[in-house]
């Protein structure tokens, strides 16, 4: 499949990895918007918050069980925010199922 972060996961583009275990992946943003921005990818390629169904959501909240592990790691106690975007109105740019985790400052807050 000709996915980016596909190929992140499979090794054959380089990344910054800073958690991996059996189906989730984690890295850092090539082009960071705050002091920490990490990408948390499930390993099976889902292609946005819409590809979540009943038989795959496990790895979506197996995500939200690492999330925390990773601030806790990066020294992210003062809070961080965790964004995912959807479809082409969010800005999504890479088709496979991502989480940003944003810390280090105090971030703006614009919903829309
Ligand atoms: P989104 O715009 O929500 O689809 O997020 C895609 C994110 O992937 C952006 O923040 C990009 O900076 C990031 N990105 C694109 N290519 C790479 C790469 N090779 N390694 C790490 N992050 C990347
Ligand atoms: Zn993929």
């Amino acid at each position: 499949m000709n996915c980016l972060f596909c190929k992140i996961i499979a090794g054959d583009i380089p990344s910054n990895k800073v958690y991996e275990d059996e189906t989730v992946y984690a890295f850092r943003d090539i082009a960071p918007q705050a002091p920490t921005h990490i990408l948390v990818v499930p390993k099976a390629h889902i292609a946005d918050c819409n590809g979540v169904t009943a038989e795959n959501s496990g790895v979506v909240a197996h995500i939200f069980e690492v999330i925390p592990q990773i601030a806790k790691a990066e020294g992210l106690e003062t809070g961080y925010r965790v964004v995912s975007n959807c479809g082409e109105d969010a800005g999504q740019t890479v088709q496979h199922l991502h989480f940003h985790i944003l810390g280090g400052k105090k971030l703006a807050i614009e919903m829309a």
